[in-house]
């Protein structure tokens, strides 16, 4: 049986910024049609474009970004971001097409000292439970009582940090190869921290829904800079998708969802359902850019190989729930356990 050949970038073919973009290739146009109208198939969209191909872009929604949603219709002149909001200074890329679209990055607030917060069973604030981790009524150790949650992870991390300041990234080799099999979850462990100690780090790290995910993928993350120096989109993300929307308009059909893809001899058959119907169109490639919850129900002909439907299946999304609150504490009613702390510092 043949299978459908989907291949993954390697990030040799991505441009370092958006300026340098691919080589253009316009004796060679193919027509290319991409599933999904979410800052991955805009920037596939975009650059296929510059280089001078046909294309369409299949949206299911009424609108482009995906998980890139600024909401704006609650109250006037207000937003709040629904999906993503904070771009890490390594996101080269997503900060050059920002400066290419004239987009105006602002510092993103990664956390405000007098949030309210609710943890075990008590309302404080950040700034509480950094300086009193003593009071925190979690089973850890006298010793660990008097580390916070950031001391702990420098404490664990202390000879891993110290080989990455040493040998860069090359550290990186033997640090896979020690650590490669380990969960941040297991690291933890392994250094004797208590199941409190371990907890604490999670929650107040915002990471206990990945505890058991890899630990080098961490590593990677949190040593390499990545939550550091956060930018945001002054006025709202959703300015974003919108700059690329700009130059796309007349690819872009939107309230289209594929259902099926067929591979032909030469070229490629997409299925699609509007509120007129079912359509298809039929392309030299397709570029398939929707998240793998939605592509393990593609109908694939001829079907992928059993293992990239297992890759598929057995990719982790985490549950994400965001709430914002609005209004005047004068008028506002929540019996949420928020509002003003119980005790200050
Ligand atoms: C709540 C939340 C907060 C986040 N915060 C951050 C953050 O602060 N910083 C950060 O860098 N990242 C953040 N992310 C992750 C970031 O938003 C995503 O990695 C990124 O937007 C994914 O883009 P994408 O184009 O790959 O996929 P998506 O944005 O999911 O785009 C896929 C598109 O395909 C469309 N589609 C789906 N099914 C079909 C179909 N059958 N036919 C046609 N079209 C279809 C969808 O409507 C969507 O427009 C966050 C994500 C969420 C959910």
């Amino acid at each position: 049986m043949t299978t459908l050949n989907i291949r993954i970038m390697s990030t040799l073919e991505i441009p370092r910024t958006p300026a340098e973009g691919f080589t253009p290739s316009f004796d060679t146009r193919k027509r290319v049609i991409i599933i999904g109208a979410g800052v991955a198939g805009l920037v596939a969209g975009l650059e296929l474009a510059r280089q001078g191909h046909e294309l369409v872009i299949l949206e299911a929604q009424g609108r482009v970004g995906g998980r890139v949603y600024t909401l704006r219709s609650f109250a006037p002149g207000l937003y709040a971001e629904a999906g993503a909001m904070r771009i890490p200074r390594i996101h080269e890329l997503t900060i050059g097409y920002c400066r290419s679209f004239g987009l105006n990055l602002r510092p993103f607030v990664m956390e405000c000292p007098q949030a309210p917060i609710y943890l075990a069973g008590r309302r404080t604030t950040w700034s509480h439970i950094d300086q009193n981790s003593d009071q925190i009524s979690f089973d850890l150790t006298s010793r660990e009582r008097t580390l916070g949650h950031r001391q702990l992870w420098l404490e664990a991390t202390r000879d891993i940090r110290l080989s990455i300041q040493r040998y860069g990234q090359a550290a990186f080799r033997d640090i896979s190869e020690r650590y490669g099999d380990y969960s941040i979850r297991e690291f933890l462990v392994e250094r004797g921290y208590s199941e409190g100690a371990i907890e604490l780090y999670g929650i107040l790290s915002y990471r206990e829904s990945n505890m058991n995910t890899s630990l080098i993928e961490h590593l990677r993350e949190v040593l390499g800079g990545a939550f550091e120096d956060m930018y945001e989109i002054a006025g709202g993300m959703d300015q974003l998708p919108e700059s690329f929307l700009k130059y796309l308009q007349n690819e872009v059909h939107f309230d289209a969802q594929v259902f099926a893809v067929e591979q032909l001899d030469d070229g490629v058959t997409v299925r699609y359902r509007t509120h007129g119907g079912v359509f298809e169109e039929t392309g030299d490639y397709c570029i398939c850019t929707v998240p793998f919850g939605v592509l393990r129900h593609f109908d694939f002909r001829p079907g992928l190989s059993v293992q990239k439907y297992r890759a598929i299946r057995a990719l982790n999304y985490n549950p994400s729930t965001k709430l914002d609150v609005y209004g005047l504490p004068s008028n506002t009613a929540s019996n949420l356990p928020m509002g003003l702390p119980e005790f200050r510092t």
